[in-house]
């Protein structure tokens, strides 16, 4: 089929720049085949399939895409990285293990959009010469995996997936591997070493990946987003990505919003948007018409921004790490001025402590250390000291550990003492007051 012969509402809705659903298209039932199809599905496929591979990588690459599961890494350069001379096998892996809390987006792609991510998948296996791609989905995703297995299924019923796809000489088998409740297994070597079998215990680095990954073969790891999103880079044209939303963070963004919203959902938007329109145009505002004390802007490993801090803020990754913090997995949580953040740390410690893996001593012990000093806090015996010495140990855990758990454990407790300590020396004698 030619590509003029295609109608394509697909891959942003008929190419429109300025206000594009390019991953979340809004058509009733895209989830069946009939319905992607009929949309101008796979046609991106199919024009990749007539490119060599190397011109689909140069594509991604032009088009300034990066990931959207936390680090924004460039794509289409990390597709580089892969050996194409070699005798070993190369494997693909997608990460749908989303279990960042305040983090919900890739499960909507999973059930409103899963053909555009297998689409994705055929064409990034066709350009890094791939021939067995995983996509490795957390176990309490069970809804979500049936409905990705049914599309797969689909896929391969129309040779979209498997051998001689479309009848070209290019082959790719993709499996669903479900993880078992663990968050490490959503840091790619972690990751890697479960679908190994083996437990979750994240690996030394280097070797990347790309050189020694999945049973010590070249492996590269794409988020969910990030590859629904090639399928409309082929079709539209690296150009036209480029030029949506923030220059040096282009396309859309899946914003997550959480917390004290009054309408919290997912809300694709280009990369750049306002956060302060995320929060009231399209989230509905705060509930009550209450202040914003605090919005952690990508998940809650990412340091939070104070409610008097968000004038201006736009949400791409340059925009954020100018504020001092960074726009992770697009998770927005936001909390109210009622909110008691000595609580908040508490969760987010704990969740952490129960998540660490154990290999590394200052992530092993430290996020139990930060757990008992705010319960401490929380249970009204809390020193204004304690912020000092929690500030001590996280620094003695950012930076010297072998996965980004440690960072992720630190920052939230560094950052959220920093920006909010009058605050909290507030909360912690008035909690010493209420228990005396
Ligand atoms: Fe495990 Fe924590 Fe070390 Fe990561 S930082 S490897 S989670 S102990």
């Amino acid at each position: 089929m030619s590509e003029t012969t295609i109608t394509t509402k697909l891959y942003a809705q008929g190419g429109d720049t300025a206000f594009p659903k390019i991953v979340l298209p809004e058509i009733p039932g895209l989830a069946k085949i009939e319905v992607y199809e009929s949309n101008g599905g796979y046609g991106a496929l199919k024009k990749a399939i007539g490119m060599q591979p190397d011109a689909v990588t140069d594509e991604v690459k032009k088009s300034g895409l990066r990931g959207r599961g936390g680090a924004a890494f460039p794509t289409g350069l990390k597709w580089t990285f892969m050996p194409k001379q070699t005798e070993k096998p190369k494997y693909l892996a997608i990460n749908a293990d989303e279990s960042e809390p305040g983090s919900f987006k890739d499960r909507q792609i999973l059930e409103f959009n899963p053909h555009q991510l297998i689409e994705g998948i055929v064409i990034a296996s066709y350009a890094m010469g791939i021939r067995t791609a995983y996509v490795y989905i957390r176990g309490e995703y069970y809804k979500w995996m049936k409905i990705l297995q049914g599309a797969l299924d689909e896929a391969y019923a129309r040779g979209y997936a498997g051998e001689n796809i479309l009848g070209s000489n290019f082959s790719v088998n993709i499996y669903i591997h479900r993880g078992a409740g663990a968050y490490i297994c959503g840091e790619e070597s972690g990751l890697m070493e479960s679908i190994e079998g083996k437990r979750g215990y994240p690996r030394v680095k280097p070797p990347f990946p790309a050189q020694n990954g999945l049973w010590g073969n070249p492996t590269t790891i794409n988020n969910v987003e990030t590859i629904a999103n090639v399928p409309a880079i082929l079709w539209n044209g690296a150009d036209w990505f480029s030029k949506i939303g923030a220059q040096k963070h282009p396309g859309t963004l899946l914003f997550g919003v959480s917390g004290h919203v009054n309408s919290p959902g997912v809300f694709e938007l280009p990369s750049g948007t306002l956060l302060t329109d995320i929060i009231y145009k399209y989230a509905g505002g705060v509930i009550g018409e209450k202040k914003i004390k605090m919005v952690i802007p990508g998940g809650s490993s990412m340091p939070p921004l104070r409610g008097d801090q968000l004038e201006g803020v736009r949400m791409d990754a340059e925009s954020l790490k100018n504020v001092g913090s960074a726009v992770g997995t697009g998770g927005v949580i936001v909390m109210d001025e009622d909110t008691d953040l000595v609580k908040v740390l508490l969760r987010v410690t704990k969740f952490y402590w129960h998540e660490s893996c154990g290999q590394c001593t200052p992530c092993r012990e430290g996020t139990g250390w930060m757990r008992k000093i705010l319960e401490r806090m929380n249970d009204g015996n809390g020193k204004v000291e304690d912020l000092d010495l929690l500030i001590r140990v996280a620094n003695n855990i950012e930076g010297n550990t072998i996965c980004a758990l440690g960072d992720a454990t630190a920052w939230p407790v560094k950052f959220t003492i920093q920006r909010f300590r009058k605050e909290l020396e507030e909360e912690i004698l008035r909690q010493a007051r209420t228990a005396a």
